[in-house]
Parts: C-alpha cells; structure tokens; sequence
C-alpha cells in the first residue's frame, strides 16, 4: 500500500533530506534500499509483493503535473503498480485530478507536512466532491510524525469528512502519533481506513498503545500493510514481523498484507495508464 518510487532527481532530494536528518526527520534515517528503480522492482517481485504504489507527492505548487506524468509512465512499464498520483491546492487542480480519475488512476497521495497545507484549503474545494462519487482512495500522511508542524494532525481531516463523509480516505502510518483520533476517524466513517507504515517495527519509536491493539481486530477489514519502501532503515521483513508480533492471528495477517489491499485495488491491475 505504501511504497514510493519517485523520480530520480526528486528521489536524491528526498533522501538528502533522511541523510542530512534534517529538521523535517529529526534523526538519523540509514536509508536501506538504495538501488536503481529496476533493482527495486525485482526485489520487490522477489520478496513475494504481487501489487504495490508509487506515491508521488508535491512540496509547492507548480510540480504535480510533472510527478503525475512520471508516475504515471513508470505504471506503463511496471504492471504491479498501483497507479498513482498526487495533487496541490493550486489553480486548476480540479481539472487535472479529474482527468486523471477519467483514465483510471488508482490511487491518490498526499502529504500534509512537506506540503504544508489544510485538507479542507478552499483551492481544494473542487476536488472532493468528484473524488468522493468516484471513489477513488487518497493517501494521506497527515500524522504528526516524525516531526509535526501546523498543517498535520487530525483537525484538517475531521472537518473534510464532516462535508464529505464518504471519502476513501487511507491514514498513513496509521495517523502516528495522533493514533486514537485517527483510529476513532475509520471506526466512525465507512470509507476510512489505516496503512500500518513503521508504525509496529522497533525503529519507530512511538509504540502503539496497547490498550488500542483489541480495536484493530474489529477494523480488520480496513487495515492495510504499508512499508515505506525504500525508504526505511531495517530489512523490508521487520515490518511483517512487527504485525506478526501483535498476535491477532493468521486471519487478521492475510486480510492486512493481501486481501484488503487486493480487494481495494484488485489481485491485478485492469487499467491501461
Ligand atoms: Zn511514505
């Protein structure tokens, strides 16, 4: 559900910014899978994972369009992916996004705290209602880890989904740290569901509250495993291990790191990007 491939000159300045454990990290990142995107892709292939995204997400106005084009180029050539695209608050938002759910796209992503903006900024206002008849899932790293800033936190998705409660909206890193108002968000919306990126492996350093473990076992059919890939510093298998770790059994497993997903976005892709 949440591995990134970005292109290259965009994805050296991510990683610059873990390398340098810059201000928006806050501590060291020893990124792990540095390889070239082709590496990547096998190794992914290696490892068993049958679908996975891309994730694309823009930093200031005036990007997205180039990320969605790349992104969408690297769907063509890798039939795993899960096509995908990102907006911005910026004028003419509303007609790209829309021209991308017509031809397809599967999946949106956005991230509060590098883009430093509201879910509910009035230059979205377009975008949601076609979204949400659509349906069409939209990631979201709105949690304030690592580092918060005004933007992250629940407050701004709690207001969008008072105006649109049927929004797909998926929770990154299962909203970490805010993880009890984030949970209570997908236990209260139909549509609302948690990617469990880091969140249950050693490195994270924000461990999830035990007394909220019973609650993931109702919201089985809405948690999705997420990686991170490349982008973390312990063996891809450590995140599998941390779910495992939780103990809510093989069945909760399967429905988390296969079948949610597969059923969200089908065993294979069925679109032409
Ligand atoms: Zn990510």
């Amino acid at each position: 559900m949440h591995v990134h491939f970005l292109p290259p000159n965009i994805q050296k300045a991510v990683w610059n910014v873990f390398d340098t454990a810059g201000p928006k990290i806050g501590r060291e990142w020893p990124i792990r899978y540095r390889q070239p995107h082709e590496e990547r892709v096998e190794l992914l292939r290696a490892m068993g994972v049958r679908r996975f995204s891309t994730l694309p997400y823009a930093h200031k106005p005036g990007v997205a369009a180039y990320l969605n084009d790349w992104s969408r180029a690297f769907a063509a050539d890798v039939p795993e992916v899960i096509w995908s695209a990102t907006f911005f608050p910026e004028e003419g938002v509303a007609a790209y996004v829309g021209e991308l759910v017509e031809a397809g796209v599967e999946l949106f992503k956005l991230h509060l705290q590098v883009g430093e903006f509201h879910l509910d900024d009035p230059l979205l206002d377009d975008v949601w209602g076609p979204l949400e008849d659509a349906g069409v899932p939209i990631l979201v790293h709105a949690g304030s880890g690592p580092v918060g800033n005004d933007f992250t936190g629940p407050d701004s998705m709690q207001r969008l989904l008072e105006r649109h409660p049927r929004l797909p909206i998926i929770v990154a890193h299962m909203g970490a740290p805010e993880v009890v108002r984030f949970l209570r968000l997908a236990e209260e919306h139909e549509h609302v569901r948690l990617d469990t990126t880091m969140v249950f492996t050693d490195f994270f350093g924000m461990p999830y509250p035990a007394w909220l473990v019973p609650r993931l076992v109702d919201l089985q059919p809405k948690i999705l495993l997420g990686t991170d890939f490349p982008t973390i510093p312990y063996p891809y298998a450590h995140q599998l291990e941390g779910l495992a770790r939780l103990d809510l059994g093989d069945d909760w497993l399967r429905a988390v790191c296969w079948e949610n997903g597969a059923g969200l976005f089908g065993a294979e892709r069925s679109v032409r990007p």
